[in-house]
């Protein structure tokens, strides 16, 4: 394709998805099709020649979005919403008009410049210490692919700093301020007993984390009675029969905001704790939940304080409800150079004049890979585009809807909320008067799992299940429904309403008929 070629593509591209968020409130939020309905409509070889470019173009329609489940729909409410947004697809255009691995400063200035800037930005937005900015403090920000690679960086940053500390005291030891001092032997020595801990309502994150650096996870319950909220109580206690086996505590995987049910970890608890051991590093999950501190009345729901005063990182993702397109996940810490020291590894063709005196940053030495993307500029363009206020009133509007639905579903006789209403997630079960007291755990989360399967089979919406454990009761089924989404309006929310009302009836209908 040459430039008038891209020149011509280009337009008709940007109509096309013009074309599809004017009509997308139309479609079915689900893709209508059966597994392997696009590998039956594909050539098994690549064709040998080009093809037309507007052929091609035009398989998108055909072939592609029939298989898209619609995550900007206005009835995406499953899982968390991923909102992209216009500013954030012109970004990643541009982008990619300049790609380039970004790894050192030196490969496009621009690239780290800009992430420096708007990580401080958002430091700032969402009332992050000090401590956490580049400019002012020891730590500071960088953009990873996602919440999954933040808490694997944290935990070869954690495993560093608790190896240095062990070591340090060591007879012979040359732990001094260099990468790799901690010698081999005493590496191999401690690194097996090393122990990393989160709840069972900790994302899968913490367990792949575990598995990657062949360490092991603990899942530390947590109670119905506390929200599923991790305390510092039980955490102590693990922790406390670990060090007893000769295990060392390194990590600890706190959340705010966790993906079942939006709850809150005792931040304050837990980071008590975490602060009488040296060896222990406490990462803050907050996915999801973390762009809102920027709205300065959900603080203390989220406990910035505590996450100020304990956090030795902390982790939000942009792509999820903060209106930048995947993938942008936002990752502070508080002291960059010990992130650095897990991190630089430094073979000569990668030095430069820059980074040796030190008055760049290299951002390779911050994450895993040596290429990133250059994805500062979605934030930098959706932040001046909507600025704070307007990031603000964008999050406002999930919450007001939020309130709105669980009125909704506490007049309803046939549902109960399971948790209070976390932010824009709400969480539900049949329940409340339809059933008698007496109903059994087992079969109340039967008749909820009836009822997922009757709106699974459905393409009008898209709401997901979780099941919650905790030490205290049974089991409990339940369905979520996540709102936040840019497109979603108070009708979408109250069309979903009537859609599970009606799914419910039926279930309760049929089991009623059964029984009598
Ligand atoms: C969504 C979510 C994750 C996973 O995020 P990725 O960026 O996809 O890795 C982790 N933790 C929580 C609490 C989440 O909600």
């Amino acid at each position: 394709m040459d430039i008038e070629g891209f020149r011509k593509a280009g337009y008709a591209a940007v109509d096309a998805i013009c074309d599809y968020y004017t009509n997308l409130s139309k479609r079915t939020v689900k893709a209508e099709v059966q597994p392997g309905y696009l590998i039956e409509q594909l050539p098994r070889e690549a064709p040998s020649t080009g093809e037309d470019f507007a052929t091609v173009a035009a398989d998108f329609q055909s072939l592609i979005l029939p298989g898209i489940t619609h995550w900007q729909h206005g009835k995406f409410m499953a899982y968390f919403p991923a909102i992209s947004t216009f500013e954030s697809m012109i970004a990643d255009l541009y982008a990619t008009s300049v790609s380039n691995p970004g790894f050192n400063w030196v490969c496009s200035p621009a690239c780290t410049e800009l992430e420096q800037v708007t990580m401080d930005w958002m430091a700032k937005i969402l009332g992050l210490g000090k401590e956490f900015h580049l400019e002012q403090g020891s730590g500071g920000g960088v953009i990873l692919n996602s919440a999954s690679e933040a808490a694997l960086t944290a935990a070869i940053a954690a495993r560093e700093t608790a190896l240095r500390e062990l070591t340090s005291s060591e007879p012979g030891s040359t732990v001094s301020g260099g990468t790799f001092d901690v010698p081999d032997d005493l590496r191999a020595k401690y690194s097996p007993k090393l122990v990393m801990y989160g709840s069972t309502q900790t994302h899968s994150l913490g367990e792949k984390a575990a598995l990657i650096l062949g360490l092991s996870f603990r899942a530390v319950p947590v109670a119905a009675a506390d929200g599923y909220a991790l305390r510092g109580d039980a955490l102590r206690k693990a922790i406390e029969e670990d060090v007893k086996k000769g295990l060392i505590p390194f990590y600890v995987i706190a959340t705010v905001g966790t993906t079942s049910t939006g709850a809150v970890d005792r931040i304050d608890e837990i980071g008590q704790v975490v602060s009488e051991y040296k060896t222990i590093s406490l990462h803050i999950d907050s996915a999801w939940a973390g762009v809102a501190l920027a709205l300065e009345d959900q603080r203390a729901f989220l406990r910035l304080d505590d996450i100020n005063r304990y956090a030795t990182s902390f982790c939000t993702n942009m792509h999820k409800w903060g209106l930048v397109a995947f993938d942008c996940s936002l990752f502070f810490v508080r002291n960059r150079k010990a992130l650095n020291l897990a991190l630089d590894a430094t073979p000569a063709f990668l030095r430069s004049k820059e980074a040796d005196t030190g008055t760049v940053i290299d951002y390779r030495n911050w994450q895993l890979a040596l290429g990133r993307r250059f994805r500062s500029i979605k934030i930098w363009f959706v932040m001046r585009s909507y600025g704070v206020k307007g990031f603000q009133d964008h999050l406002r509007v999930g919450i007001d809807q939020c309130q709105q639905l669980s009125k909704l579903i506490t007049a309803s006789s046939s549902f109960e909320i399971v948790t209070p209403p976390s932010l824009s997630l709400i969480v539900f079960r049949l329940g409340g008067a339809a059933l008698p007291a007496d109903t059994l755990p087992a079969e109340r989360n039967l008749l909820n799992t009836l009822l997922n399967n009757r709106l699974n089979a459905r393409y009008d919406v898209f709401l997901t299940q979780t099941m919650l454990h905790s030490a205290d009761q049974e089991d409990v089924f339940c369905i979520r429904i996540a709102l936040g989404g840019r497109t979603t309006t108070m009708q979408d929310v109250e069309e979903v309403w009537a859609v599970v009302e009606e799914e419910g009836e039926a279930v309760l209908k049929e089991w009623r008929d059964q029984k009598a």
